[in-house]
């Protein structure tokens, strides 16, 4: 890397000691999906471990760190108008600033040449090289990069450095194989690589020692978890066998390769929230061969035929709207499907080009932006009408809710998520009770989104 001259935090506290430990106040913003929050806690975890520490307030900050995602462009966007807010800071006090993440990965190039303002630049497999990478821009005034993409890389052996409270998460694998053609993942986090089941049961147990109730397990794809002749059903559950721990849920499945064995899991074991997340992204044939998602509608159907049979399974799923060449029959494929699925919720998307993708390489994107978000907004639309309904059903039933803290409107009433993963609110009746705690909620009133009721 050249290097960019830097002037040095003013802020310095305590001075580095020669085992090459820091003092340094680093404040840090995370961006993205859960997988981000992980990697959080993963660099919270290497940076303490080196001695810097973690800062609420960025005025107070050394280092500023954003870990970012590549998904959308708005994601892009949010980032770029946050740097901006610390480049006049940096000339006034000297900062270091490091872009960590998938966007690091997938615009390297174009951020160490166009914003000089950066000083590191580590992608989600080089975090165990960002401390002293940190201390070379802190002390030395040199730009770092670290954006190998690694084969092995599970950061298996690291506690995470999470904050306090009863959802907990556990990367159980790493990247994906699968190259969906409008999909930047596979080029920012590589390889598919899974964990040693030993060492998620152990990370299970100390959750759970730290008051960890609930635990959802991450990858981009979890049905092709492989270690030895462990699958991603058999590490379910043994996860949800896990003594003191209430609920287990699990993000994301792909449609094209769910075993049975996985839904009869979630079906069957009462620690398992019954509850799929299955990403569906377009309903039409030809729009699903280009997105290169290897399952068909009819496939598709024939597996939420199949999950519906075990059980009350409730389904959720991903969406993308006007992607390359999707004419208005081939969106009404998917309004209908979803009508004809009835989802609990739906995170829709306006197609949003990537660069590197197969998408960007072989298809035009030649959706107006009017188009895609009207077409947006009309799956948002129909998808709130369905939820309604949905939770609308649910009036005069009684659901059995984890209670979480107060909720965000009022400190006279708790909040929580049922097994289903809706937010239920209702009045505070008991003052005694704790986070953690498994609650019955009668049901009495709806909106899309949220349970009102009372114990
Ligand atoms: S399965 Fe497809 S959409 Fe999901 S992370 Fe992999 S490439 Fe992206």
């Amino acid at each position: 890397m050249s290097g960019t001259p830097l002037l040095l935090p003013t802020s310095l506290k305590v001075p580095t000691s020669p085992s090459g430990r820091s003092g340094y106040q680093v404040y840090m913003e995370t961006f993205g999906c859960q997988m981000n929050e992980y990697d959080t806690e993963i660099v919270r975890s290497l940076l303490k471990g080196r001695g810097f520490q973690f800062t609420p307030h960025d005025d107070e900050a050394d280092v500023i760190l954003f870990n970012t995602c590549a998904i959308r462009e708005n994601a892009h966007n949010r980032v770029y108008g946050h740097l901006a807010r610390y480049t006049n800071r940096k000339k006034e006090r000297g900062l270091v600033i490091g872009v960590l993440g998938c966007m690091a990965q997938n615009l390297k190039q174009e951020l160490m040449d166009t914003r000089s303002f950066i000083d590191v630049l580590v992608g989600p497999d080089g975090y165990r090289q960002l401390p002293d990478l940190l201390m070379d821009a802190l002390e030395h005034h040199k730009r770092g990069l670290a954006v190998d993409l690694s084969e092995y890389e599970t950061y298996a052996h690291i506690v995470p450095d999470r904050p306090d409270g009863i959802n907990g998460w556990i990367a159980v694998m790493r990247g994906c194989d699968n190259f969906c053609s409008f999909c930047v993942v596979p080029y920012t986090r590589g390889r598919e690589r899974s964990r040693d089941p030993e060492g998620i049961i152990q990370e299970a147990n100390r959750l759970v020692s730290q008051g960890v109730r609930q635990i959802t397990l991450l990858g981009q794809n979890v049905n092709s978890y492989r270690w030895g002749d462990w699958d991603f059903a058999r590490l379910l559950v043994t996860v949800a066998e896990v003594s003191g721990i209430q609920r287990v849920r699990f993000m994301s499945p792909h449609p094209k390769d769910f075993p049975p064995a996985l839904f009869e899991a979630v079906a069957e074991h009462p620690a398992i929230c019954k509850t799929i997340h299955l990403p569906l992204q377009s309903a039409n044939d030809r729009i699903l061969e280009r997105m290169g998602r290897c399952y068909t509608r009819r496939e598709y159907l024939k597996l939420v035929e199949a999950i519906r049979k075990k059980g009350p399974i409730v389904l959720t799923t991903d969406l993308i709207c006007g992607f390359c060449g999707e004419t208005e029959e081939e969106f009404q494929d998917t309004y209908r499907l979803v009508q004809d699925v009835g989802y609990q919720a739906a995170f829709v998307f306006k197609y949003s080009e990537r660069k590197h993708t197969i998408a960007a390489r072989k298809y035009a994107d030649d959706v107006p932006e009017q188009v895609k978000g009207y077409r947006t907004n009309q799956i948002v639309e129909l998808q709130k009408e369905i939820s309604l309904a949905k939770n609308k059903e649910l009036i005069g039933t009684r659901v059995e809710v984890m209670l979480e803290g107060d909720s965000k409107k009022s400190e006279f009433q708790w909040m929580g998520h049922s097994d289903h993963n809706v937010t239920v609110v209702w009045p505070k009746d008991d003052l005694a009770r704790q986070p953690g705690d498994l609650v019955p909620v009668m049901v009495l009133d709806a909106s899309p989104s949220t349970l009102y009721g009372r114990v």
